[in-house]
């Protein structure tokens, strides 16, 4: 059967520490026609961050210019620094029928619910608090103080969690890993997604 599957546009979000990385780390080998758009961010590089894998480090500037310009899908300030989608990647990815994912916090998420109704969104929820505040720690990427403005911004976060399609618990790694591909290989199958299968069976069936 001819391969004309639509892209399909994804949203993760879930609070800082609550597993997004790791989850979409495994998740990547697992699934084939994905792409995970890599975000421009002003925040400062984490040592074991790769610079156009993990985000693309820019400056202020760069990055104002390139809003100026149009050239980022959503963005938002977070903890005083931007994040940014960029546009040209994901239409094009989309175009090409890739499953594209979002890594995003919630303001970004409902902005590209309102661009893209048919996008599916994921919240990736922590265990409890505690988890959350002890996964922060454990990294030692921030500070306290850091740690304690992220611990804000979490719980503001979780008060969105429910406008969200999914919720996937990050208690047990390998089961939030094989529940997210469930949900990929079920919305892939959706009928609205699937629409073109029903004619090239029938069009073969004349044949
Ligand atoms: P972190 O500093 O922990 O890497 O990211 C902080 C928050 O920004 C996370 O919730 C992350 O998902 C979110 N984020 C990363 N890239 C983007 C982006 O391009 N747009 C938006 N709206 N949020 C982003």
């Amino acid at each position: 059967m001819r391969m004309n599957r639509q892209g399909m546009l994804i949203v993760l979000s879930g609070p800082s520490g609550s597993g997004k990385d790791t989850v979409l780390g495994e998740l990547a080998s697992l699934v084939d026609d994905l792409e995970l758009s890599v975000s421009l961010t002003t925040r400062k590089r984490r040592p074991w961050e790769i610079d156009g894998t993990h985000y693309t480090f820019v400056g202020r500037a760069f990055f104002e210019e390139k809003l100026c310009n149009e050239e980022i899908l959503e963005y938002t300030c977070y903890n005083g620094n931007y994040y940014g989608t960029p546009k040209n990647a994901v239409d094009d990815w989309l175009a090409r029928g890739k499953t594209v994912i979002l890594k995003i916090e919630v303001e970004g998420a409902a902005r590209i619910r309102s661009l893209y109704p048919d996008c599916v969104s994921v919240f990736l929820l922590p265990p409890s608090l505690e988890a959350l505040s002890q996964r922060l720690f454990a990294r030692e990427s921030e500070d306290e103080a850091e740690i304690a403005r992220r611990m804000e911004i979490a719980k503001g976060e979780l008060a969105h969690a429910k406008d969200y399609d999914y919720l996937i618990l990050n208690d047990v790694l390998d089961y939030a890993v094989s529940d997210f591909r469930a949900i990929i290989r079920a919305e892939r199958q959706k009928t609205c997604r699937r629409e073109y299968m029903i004619s090239e069976v029938l069009y073969h069936a004349e044949c």
